[in-house]
């Protein structure tokens, strides 16, 4: 066995080489005459690996005299290509009556496809081949057309296919690193990567722990990089945007593929469909990238349908992602806890268990460790770029908080390691006040909890009361982390575009939003009542064999959370916030009525004046009618208001802050209560002659500012978000 592979690895490498290299021709090829010569190599490949397939799948003498004969075979009909396209160029020669012109393809695409079948049948047959001739035969498991999809799954899950496909694909993408652009340069390169590190290839434990947690650092790494891309390049060139889409899509089938792998034991067959295709995006990429989009560039936030199919693709890869790392990190606790319902019996039966197994496992991976902690990852560095740009000091503190919260109470304290570190520490689930609900739905509500329940309210209502529900919007709940993060904030540009999000823009409270969060409370309420019944043996009474209040908990935070989350690009950006279908943020919204919290602003004369209103177009709640209130009464107050402080950091003139319990107590006992301010305010027009024109003095005392010459430093609307 390693004899064999002493030989069969660098023939693997020598072939992924030489298929390299010609990909790179065919990419060159305008002429039939270098199309022909690629085909014929190619199909040369396909002659010498299909005679040798023949000799190993009945080793015999006859079977190599008939591998040699099928070989000389194919290798003879492939001269053809060659002799055609000769004969073409010959034609076009002067000295034969041509008019001296190379001839040109006709059209790209039979060859493209030709060249991408051929380049397919060699990999399936090499992976045949190699596998065969390192012992072992790979043979189709049934009869029939199921039986040949296992077989051919069974060959692309090889390492010989693998492998030397990513070595091709990475060699490839260097050879013609000149005509592709530096970010797609940059994506095929990740890609060969994530292609190498396929749990599939090798039967050794130690691979699979190491591919499953390698792949899925390279894949967030990509979709790291591919997300802050796209907020850097508000106009993206359409071929790319079309190639990413369709490269996420793919990684979900991928991801997929791999949790079925490992939760069935070795089942690939989602898995190699997606390598396949993956493969041939690849392969259309470097030889006609021109498929998937011409045309100028074009801002991706008027597009709301690319923007939602890109969330959904990352999404969907993300939650097989956080299931793959939940089975390969704790397998005693994932293996054989999804799916456990069977898909048989009457139509009804099959109709609850599928809804059941869905539901289950949609929630039990979203609320997972593994998930969150990746989640965390990605969008914490999101929100870390978004760190790096802020410019307002509490602003910057309190993404540190964010950050700081998340990895703290969605990451650490539901992970197996709180145990480690705090042998006598209760499970959090159980304890109310620290598991991430917020009080109801980590447990059954019995007299029992009331206590930690109610101290969780206390604390939260108080700290509330004091700073305004951002303790919870902006810092507390897992929500913050994915909303804030650059990409993700920048789309709160769909919150003015879209229907329905625009609907529900400004502080108002429509009819459409009280009666949603009307219903959601009175969910709440009556799960709340219906579990305390259940628990002192009054009504027996679960939703999905659960709990009522864990049943919401997982229905509300771990389903349509995300779903909501996905669609943004129509719904806004915090549409929990703004729609009013979130029970916690509603709580938080009653404590903050009566609350200290407010945004103000030092002059409202320099509001007056103010023809950027970047506080509005920053604010990720879509509150629009906060300039009116600054001009009108110096300081705006709304429930809806999440204390983000987008606005804070965006306004021009350094005009506004956010006012607290802080502010209150220093207003209270005569200290300094109005913070300094970051910018110069501006200066206003003076009138001629006017003594100490050019201060904020002259603004108060000539209210009638005429507004272009209230110019915002340089660069600071550039700064501020769109
Ligand atoms: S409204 Fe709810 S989900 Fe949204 S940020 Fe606030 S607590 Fe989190
Ligand atoms: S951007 Fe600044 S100056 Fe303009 S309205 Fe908003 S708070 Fe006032």
């Amino acid at each position: 066995m390693v004899d064999a592979l002493v030989v069969l690895a660098p023939l693997a490498a020598l072939m992924a080489l030489a298929t390299a290299g010609l990909l790179k021709w065919a990419a060159d090829a305008r002429g039939p005459l270098r199309a022909g010569t690629v085909v014929f190599l190619l199909m040369m490949m396909v002659g010498m690996l299909g005679g040798a397939a023949i000799y190993f799948a009945h080793p015999s003498a006859t079977a190599l005299v008939e591998g040699f004969w099928v070989a000389s075979a194919l290798m003879s009909v492939s001269v053809v290509t060659v002799f055609l396209a000769f004969l073409q160029e010959a034609r076009s020669s002067p000295a034969l009556g041509g008019d001296g012109r190379r001839p040109e393809l006709r059209s790209r695409r039979p060859f493209v496809l030709t060249v991408i079948g051929l380049v397919l049948a060699n990999e399936l047959l090499m992976g045949w081949v190699f596998s065969a001739a390192a012992g072992t035969v790979l043979r189709a498991t049934g009869g029939g057309a199921l039986g040949g999809v296992d077989l051919l799954a069974a060959i692309v899950a090889s390492p010989w296919f693998l492998f030397t496909m990513a070595i091709e694909m990475a060699v490839t993408t260097v050879l013609l690193r000149d005509r592709i652009s530096a970010p797609m340069f940059r994506v095929l390169l990740a890609q060969s990567a994530i292609m190498f590190l396929s749990p599939t290839a090798l039967a050794s434990a130690n691979w699979v722990a190491l591919s499953v947690y390698a792949g899925s650092a390279a894949m967030i790494g990509l979709i790291i990089y591919l997300m802050e891309f796209i907020y850097r390049h508000r106009q993206l060139d359409p071929a790319f945007s079309h190639y990413v889409v369709a490269l996420l899509a793919i990684f979900s089938a991928m991801m997929a593929g791999q949790f079925l792998w490992l939760y069935y034991g070795g089942w690939p067959v989602v898995f190699a469909a997606s390598i396949v295709a993956e493969m041939a995006l690849f392969f259309f990429a470097v030889l006609r990238y021109e498929l998937f989009g011409t045309g100028v560039d074009r801002p991706w936030q008027l597009d709301p349908a690319w923007a939602l199919q890109l969330l959904a693709f990352v999404f969907i890869a993300e939650v097989f992602m956080g299931a793959l790392l939940d089975l390969q990190a704790e397998p005693g606790v994932y293996v054989g806890a999804f799916f456990t319902l069977p898909l048989t019996g009457p139509w009804t039966t099959v109709l609850y268990n599928a809804t059941y197994n869905g539901f289950w496992f949609l929630a039990g991976v979203t609320a997972s460790t593994w998930f969150l902690a990746m989640m965390g990852v990605e969008m914490g560095a999101l929100l870390y770029y978004k760190f790096r740009e802020s410019r307002d000091f509490e602003n910057r503190v309190r993404i540190l908080f964010t950050l700081g919260s998340y990895a703290a109470f969605a990451v650490f304290f539901p992970s197996i390691y709180l145990a480690a570190v705090f042998p006598n520490a209760p499970n959090p689930v159980t304890v109310p006040v620290l598991g991430w609900s917020m009080g109801i739905g980590s447990a059954q509500l019995a007299a029992s909890v009331f206590g930690v329940v109610v101290l969780t309210y206390v604390v939260t209502g108080g700290l509330t009361v004091a700073f305004g529900r951002r303790v919870i919007c902006s810092v507390f709940c897992t929500a913050p982390l994915m909303y804030q993060g650059t990409t993700i904030d920048a789309m709160k540009s769909f919150n003015r575009t879209e229907w329905p999000a625009k609907k529900y823009l400004g502080s108002r409270f429509s009819t459409v939003y009280s009666v949603t969060t009307g219903l959601v409370l009175a969910s709440l309420a009556l799960a709340s009542v219906a579990s305390y019944l259940d628990s002192i043996g009054v009504w027996s009474v679960s939703i999905l064999s659960a709990d009522p209040t864990v049943f919401l908990l997982s229905l509300y935070f771990g389903i349509l959370w995300y779903v909501m989350f996905v669609t943004i690009p129509y719904t806004g950006n915090y549409n929990c916030v703004t729609m009013g279908w979130c029970y916690t943020g509603a709580i938080a919204q009653a404590f903050q009525k009566v609350g200290f919290f407010k945004l103000k602003v030092r002059d409202k004369n320099v509001c007056k004046a103010c023809t950027t209103l970047d506080c509005a177009k920053s604010c990720p709640v879509g509150l629009v009618d906060m300039p009116g209130h600054f001009r009108t009464k110096g300081e705006f107050r709304s429930t809806k208001c999440c204390g983000v402080g987008n606005c804070v950091g965006a306004c021009p003139y350094g005009n506004l802050y956010i006012s607290d319990i802080r502010h209150w107590i220093r207003d209270k006992i005569g200290t300094r209560a109005v913070p300094p301010a970051r910018a110069r305010l501006p200066m206003l027009a003076p009138r001629p002659g006017a003594a100490g024109a050019g201060n904020l003095s002259t603004a108060r005392a000539a209210p009638a500012v005429a507004a272009p010459a209230l110019s915002p430093p340089v660069g600071a609307t550039e700064r501020a978000h769109a």
